[in-house]
């Protein structure tokens, strides 16, 4: 006869990572002008509509001349500004003032930068040789016309954004913003600011969520529902109508734990539930059509990593992303970290730096209601499940909170 074995049959976070971005396709796409693009993730590759620099121009204030003429002494035949065409062409002998950024004139093939060189009246005095093309910045150096600014993927920084605006795009095509709904559930709950009745805590998850997610997508809805059917149901009908719905509570097993067994009324289908992780266990995730379903438990530190590990990727695979996965970064354990033998713990630590190297040392308090204790934390340190303990010194990979 064969036994479940209730360990083996929680996923390993990289299994459940795989469920999730399996199931987040693209959204559509849509043109954003650059002025609201931050953040945004590229749907098609960006093209060049220019070549650039889309002349060759000076990348001094100086003498555009002939390399040939060097050393020696020449007239000054006129000024090119920069925004401006070249009056005329240079012909042999001459030099022609020339600021940053101004279109070299025809027939000239170097610029000498005005701090080598003393002028007086309509000369000017080259004392050393110019190289040929010296401080010339030529046509099309840094990107042709057609050619690839920004590839289909990628976030919109703002460099990017920059390079887009230089070759002359002005509404790149960019997923849409995936639309997030946000149910938190538990009759305890209130919001902070408000008298608290026996046995009431302040409600935290919804606004962490809010806060983290609207990086990410458009958080078009958010409240919080007390543990009765008729509530669950009515915020998760409405919710499901969203890109993602993420709930916060609720997916463990106890009696008033509903939003599972509501879901599933609602049409969605669990595709998991139960991470080998800690904090976070009983996350579960669901589909309902194409709209992709979080449960978080309630615990908020088991809530704010279950939305890093896995809501935050999805949405960014939405939006197409290469590499929608958590980015992890490597450092070293400062301290000795206890391991869990069946579940890989993500411990909260500080961060300091030995040189350019990471050290990572977990906090004191690591139980997942305490998310003062968490809010002190830089990072999140992945310590993989096993017997005993990493000693200090070992090598561990975590992921930044710096903005989490
Ligand atoms: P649950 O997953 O619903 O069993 O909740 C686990 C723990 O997290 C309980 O102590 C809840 O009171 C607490 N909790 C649930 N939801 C929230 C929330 N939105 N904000 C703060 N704490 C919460
Ligand atoms: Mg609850």
């Amino acid at each position: 006869m064969c036994t479940v074995n209730a360990v083996a049959a929680l996923l390993s976070v990289d299994e459940a990572l795989a469920r999730v971005l399996e199931r987040a396709r693209p959204l559509s796409a849509e043109a954003v002008p650059l002025e609201r693009a931050s953040g945004r993730t590229l749907a098609e590759d960006a093209t060049a509509v220019i070549d650039l620099p889309r002349f060759p121009s000076s990348a001094m204030d100086g003498f555009a001349l002939r390399a040939a003429d060097t050393p020696g002494e020449l007239p000054v035949v006129g000024r090119v500004a920069a925004g401006r065409p070249a009056p005329r062409s240079l012909e042999a002998g001459e030099a022609m003032g020339i600021a940053t950024g101004g279109v070299v004139p025809e027939g000239a093939d170097a610029v000498v930068p005005i701090e080598r060189v003393t002028e007086s009246g309509d000369t000017v005095t080259v004392p050393d040789a110019v190289a040929r093309g010296a401080n010339i910045r030529p046509l099309a150096a840094d990107v042709r016309a057609g050619g690839s600014v920004v590839p289909a993927g990628t976030l919109l920084t703002p460099s990017r954004i920059a390079a887009l605006a230089a070759a002359g795009v002005a509404e790149p095509r960019c997923a849409a913003l995936p639309r997030i709904a946000i149910v938190t559930t538990g009759t305890e709950l209130r919001p902070p600011g408000e008298p608290l009745g026996d046995g009431e805590i302040y409600e935290s998850n919804g606004v962490m969520l809010a806060a983290l997610l609207e990086r990410h997508g458009l958080v078009l809805e958010r409240e919080t529902v007390a543990d009765d059917e008729a509530s669950h149901r009515e915020a998760l009908a409405r919710g499901l109508e969203a890109d993602v719905l993420v709930t916060s509570g609720g997916v463990s097993v106890g009696p008033h734990d509903l939003v599972r067994g509501i879901l599933a009324e609602l049409g969605a289908e669990e595709v998991f539930w139960g991470v080998a992780m800690r904090p976070g266990k009983p996350i579960s995730f669901a589909t309902r059509g194409r709209t992709l379903v979080f449960g978080l438990p309630g615990n908020p530190v088991s809530s704010l990593v279950g939305a890093l590990l896995f809501v935050v990727p999805a949405l960014r695979a939405l939006q197409g992303a290469s590499g929608p996965a958590p980015r992890f970064e490597r450092g070293m354990l400062g301290s000795a970290a206890r391991r869990n033998p069946n579940r890989d713990d993500f411990q909260r630590a500080r961060l300091e730096l030995d040189g350019d190297r990471a050290v990572l040392l977990p906090i004191e308090g690591q139980e997942s209601h305490m998310i003062v204790r968490a809010a002190a934390a830089d990072a999140l340190v992945h310590v993989p499940r096993g017997e005993g303990e990493l000693a200090a010194g070992t090598e561990a990979r975590y992921l930044s909170l710096g903005d989490a």
